[in-house]
């Protein structure tokens, strides 16, 4: 599939589609009235790697603290509304970088053609957010579509082409079939991910499903991992799923063996503290944790270092070839030491 360059979209300082680099987003948790927990959450979202934290506007309160949201934070943030269109210019007031709407819970058409013309004038992005679940009737990815179409077009005829758009839907199948045919039909940046997609290792792995295989066919400008609890699970996926489907290099990459009767380490434990250890490296890193020493350094070769275990001494290898053995209680030590000469120079 030829990859269709989507519209450049500027939220803040940050381009959505055009050929930028995807971003990352997510969602505070904490109630957005609750100024210090808000701005505290999303500090802790931003060094996670979030590019864009969306916040909820519920009533004209939250849109008061958003104001203050706004000027103590440095990454773009977006007013997340329903019901309500008049929540929504007033946070293009209050200094929201970019609004999400959900056409089909706002009643009033008339005052999403009001908002479409302020947030023109005002040179304010709309992501127009459908999530399938709010229709009753369940539509299918054409009706979708077709509704997404008719909300374009109403928004655009009223002073706004800075759109960024979601069809999310809960199961898999139906999510690709839905952006794939956004895709086709728009030139405007897509928002990609599922939604309720639950909390636990399935929700990870049908995310990382949808998303995944979006992404791999060109399709996908800015993504959402979905998850129940602290949202910064949702950007260490995120980034993860970029990682994984080698649109985002630069991070350390801890492979290991399945282990087998041969393994002389905890590989598993070895490899999941340096993963841990190493999650906020920026650098294209690829760090090998083999079981044995039959098959590991070959297996390996394409690793930057690692350790191939022995029963109680262990080789450290750089580059497919062998550069000392140690006692296997120093390997995480070692590794980490031979890391921090790489980020170093
Ligand atoms: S590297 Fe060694 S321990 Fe690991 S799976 Fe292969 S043979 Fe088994």
């Amino acid at each position: 599939m030829i990859k269709l360059q989507k519209k450049a979209i500027k939220v803040k300082d940050l381009i959505i589609g055009g050929g930028a680099q995807i971003s990352v987003q997510t969602m505070t948790n904490t109630l957005t009235e609750d100024l210090d927990s808000t701005i505290q959450q999303i500090a802790r979202l931003e060094d996670c790697g979030a590019d864009i934290i969306r916040v909820s506007i519920p009533n004209h309160n939250s849109v008061k603290v958003l104001a203050e949201i706004v000027k103590l934070t440095k990454v773009p943030i977006v007013a997340d509304i329903h019901y309500d269109y008049r929540l929504a210019i007033a946070s293009i007031e209050a200094g929201a970088h970019k609004i999400r709407i959900n056409p089909s819970n706002i009643k009033s058409p008339q005052g999403i053609k009001t908002l479409a013309r302020m947030a023109g004038d005002s040179n304010i992005p709309i992501r127009i957010g459908f999530n399938q679940g709010a229709f009753i009737n369940k539509l299918s990815p054409d009706a979708l579509i077709s509704t997404m179409l008719d909300q374009i077009k109403i928004i655009e005829d009223s002073g706004c082409s800075s759109l960024v758009l979601a069809v999310k839907c809960s199961d898999i199948a139906t999510t690709i079939a839905s952006y794939r045919k956004l895709y086709e039909l728009t030139n405007y940046p897509l928002h990609i991910g599922l939604t309720e997609a639950g909390a636990g290792e399935s929700a990870i792995i049908k995310s990382s499903m949808a998303i995944g295989t979006l992404l791999m066919e060109g399709i996908g400008d800015t993504i959402r991992v979905s998850l129940a609890g602290d949202p910064a699970r949702e950007v260490y996926v995120g980034r993860r799923i970029l990682q994984c489907a080698g649109i985002d290099k630069s991070f350390v990459e801890v492979i290991a063996c399945p282990t087998c009767a041969r393994t002389s380490l905890p590989v598993e434990k070895i490899a999941i503290e340096l993963e841990n250890k190493t999650k906020h490296i920026r650098k294209q890193i690829k760090i090998a944790v083999m079981g044995c020493s039959v098959n590991g350094i070959g297996e390996a070769g394409n690793a930057d270092f690692g350790v191939c275990g022995g029963l109680n001494q262990s080789i450290i290898f750089k580059n497919g070839k062998r550069i000392k053995t140690i006692n296997n209680q120093q390997i995480i030590a070692e590794l980490l030491n031979i890391l921090k000469e790489y980020t170093d120079g």
